[in-house]
């Protein structure tokens, strides 16, 4: 039987203890805090700020929702995270991506303190993450792990394959996996646009984690019988039946690959819902850190 892995339960679970390291800050007068910049009016971004200031409430953590224009200046966006850097009653900073054109988004990223970049984007998080010191690391990637071994399918000693090699997903996806400890431990393949014959390392895998942007690319073919497999993609495709004119699907073809996988995430309700929880986990930890609470 395929265990089908249920991010919405996991990320349930999670947000629930943020809760109570939220409450258990609280009772010693620090309110966590997280505030949110958002740069324009792109939909899917503003439904993902959105989410993230609910979460906030749920959970117990303040949020502050900064909405600047399309066309606002670099420099505008430079001088409100300084003014977030600055203020102590802040802990947590996050810059919805992507930002308009006219926007470096390196340099945006590197103005952020290091300490409230719950992103975990700046180079020193980055730095700090692939040389295994704890820091702020990306949610995405980060909540994979919480979802294998909280679904009871163990990862030490796996040899898991990533494909893909993002800033946000694959890259941290990697320097997560190899990583000491339960929740890694992995032999980690990564492959990429440039890998030639993907199927030969693919069907190798034990944890087989898709982070590609290609609608249900990944099929039964390229899968070892008895993986776990992980879809990190979302991807809109027209769908006439559906009121909204689309469906979420993502990189994996889950019908065909369910009949070959071990475990596997579904799309949506897999890897989606973990994002939102562990951002609020990286607030908490944030609020922590910052006031030299272990
Ligand atoms: P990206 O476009 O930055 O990276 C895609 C990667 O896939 C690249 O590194 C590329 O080398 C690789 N790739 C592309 N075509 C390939 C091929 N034919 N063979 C092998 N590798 C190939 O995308 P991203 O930001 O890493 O996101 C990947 C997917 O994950 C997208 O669908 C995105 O929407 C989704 N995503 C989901 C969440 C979430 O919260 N669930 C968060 C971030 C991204």
């Amino acid at each position: 039987m395929t265990i089908i892995i249920d991010g919405k339960a996991v990320a349930a679970e999670i947000r629930q203890e943020a809760k109570g390291e939220a409450t258990t800050l609280l009772e010693q007068g620090i309110t966590p805090c997280l505030a949110v910049v958002l740069v324009g009016d792109n939909p899917a971004s503003k439904a993902y700020v959105g989410s993230k200031v609910k979460a906030c409430e749920e959970v117990g953590v303040k949020s502050i929702k900064i909405e600047m224009d399309a066309d606002a200046s670099e420099e505008a966006l430079l001088a409100q995270i300084e003014g977030l850097n600055n203020d102590a009653s802040v802990h947590g900073i996050l810059v919805q991506l992507p930002l308009p054109k006219h926007m470096d988004e390196d340099r945006i990223i590197e103005a952020l303190d290091p300490s409230k970049d719950v992103d975990g984007f700046h180079p020193v998080n980055v730095g700090k993450l692939s040389i295994g010191i704890d820091c702020l690391t990306p949610c995405t990637p980060t909540g994979i792990p919480e979802l294998i071994v909280r679904s009871g399918i163990e990862m030490s000693g796996k040899h898991a394959v990533v494909i893909g090699r993002s800033n946000i997903v694959g890259k941290p996806m990697m320097n997560i996996l190899v990583q000491k400890g339960n929740k890694a431990n992995c032999t980690v393949t990564c492959c990429h646009s440039g890998t030639k014959d993907l199927t030969e390392f693919t069907r190798q895998a034990d944890i087989l984690i898709a982070a590609i942007g290609v609608p249900e690319f990944v099929t039964a073919d390229m899968v070892k019988p008895g993986a776990t497999v992980i879809d990190v993609g979302i991807n809109r495709v027209d769908d006439a039946s559906d009121k909204r004119g689309y469906k979420l699907v993502g990189d994996v073809n889950f019908d065909d690959v369910k009949a070959v996988a071990g475990a596997i995430t579904p799309v949506p309700g897999g890897v989606g819902p973990m994002t939102v929880a562990m951002l609020m986990k990286n607030t908490v930890k944030a609020a922590r850190m910052l006031h030299g609470i272990g």
